[in-house]
């Protein structure tokens, strides 16, 4: 693989390689149906591009079973992609494990801190034991989890088990965990869905609070487009596998180009979306996902779409730049 990601869906700035890229990322999974049918392909992810940049907040928006859980462990490493490649600046990353030389450089963050922590370890235990793969000696690993608990607010708490807190809390040892090795880059997967409105902008805030502190680019992976809105200033919006726009948020919010992303809008609460609540938006998304075994032909999202024409239904649309950092995949551009 090239050291730099060269495609024709390839995003980002052009003149520096990326902390972390997604080349043409593909990832299938084969499934029987029942005990002697036929085997199926389910084209999780289909030929997705990504730039990260360090430091940055990257939002991905979509459905749940558009495919972004399985883009975000393809960009951890805890999957292999079927084709395409996953970059480190640069450098092919490996499947993630103790003796990669990017272990621990890029941590997840999940939806359910519970399933996530071990129950019979204490939380100071969970939160260090990213560094024992890093062969620190045991008293340096306390200190270290100890110093990260107090940095996501649960001072002198180390000694405490995961069924002691609360889900916004354990959300929060969660935080810190990742935070531990000092990773290059986060990737928080649905990390506030799980919990009660007031409850996740205190768990928004103290990712904001962490990433000034530390400094980690994030992959922020969310159905919800205020939350992705509330951390990245730049936006890629998934529908059944692919990308279908990528927009810094200003421009996302005051007008999304793709059909898609207008519907997502269109379920978001006005106040978030400032003079653009005021104007009429498009109806809200209807119907159901359709199935990744049998993506429909030309235009994925033709079945659903309000705006669709003849050649929607056998012609997949084309990336169209429409500014500079923002583009959109529909024929209608
Ligand atoms: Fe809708 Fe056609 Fe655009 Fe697809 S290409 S989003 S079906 S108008």
């Amino acid at each position: 693989m090239a050291a730099r990601p060269v495609s024709s869906e390839s995003v980002g700035e052009a003149d520096a390689t990326p902390l972390l890229a997604a080349v043409d990322v593909s990832r299938r999974f084969t499934a029987r149906r029942g005990w002697f049918g036929e085997q199926e392909t389910l084209t999780a992810v289909d030929g997705v591009s990504l730039a990260l940049r360090r430091g940055e907040s990257l939002g991905l928006v979509g459905e749940s079973g558009c495919g972004k859980s399985t883009l975000g462990r393809l960009v951890c490493g805890l999957l292999a992609p079927s084709d395409g490649g996953v970059l480190l600046e640069g450098r092919p990353l490996p499947l993630a494990g103790a003796g990669s030389w990017a272990a621990g450089r890029i941590q997840m963050v999940f939806q359910d801190p519970f399933s996530s922590l071990n129950p019979r370890l204490s939380v100071r235990a969970s939160v260090a034991e990213p560094l024992a793969a890093r062969k620190t000696p045991r008293a340096e690993r306390r200190r270290l989890a100890d110093e990260m608990l107090d940095a996501v607010g649960l001072e002198g708490m180390g000694g405490r088990y995961p069924h002691e807190f609360s889900g916004g809390q354990r959300q929060r040892i969660a935080v810190a965990r990742a935070l531990i090795t000092r990773p290059d880059v986060i990737v928080c997967d649905e990390p506030v869905s799980a919990l009660d409105a007031s409850v996740q902008a205190q768990t928004l805030n103290l990712l904001r609070d962490v990433q000034e502190r530390f400094s980690p680019a994030y992959l922020f992976i969310s159905h919800d487009l205020a939350v992705v809105g509330f951390i990245c200033p730049r936006i890629l919006v998934m529908y059944l596998g692919q990308l279908v726009e990528e927009a810094p948020r200003e421009r996302l919010f005051a007008g999304a180009a793709h059909p898609y992303s207008q519907a997502l809008l269109a379920a978001m609460p006005a106040d978030m979306l400032g003079e653009r609540g005021a104007k009429p938006l498009p109806r809200a998304l209807e119907g159901e996902l359709p199935s990744p075994l049998k993506p429909p032909p030309g235009c994925r999202f033709h079945p659903r779409c309000p705006k669709a024409v003849e050649v929607c239904r056998r012609a997949a649309p084309a990336w169209k730049e429409l500014a500079p950092g923002w583009r959109a995949r529909c024929h209608l551009l």
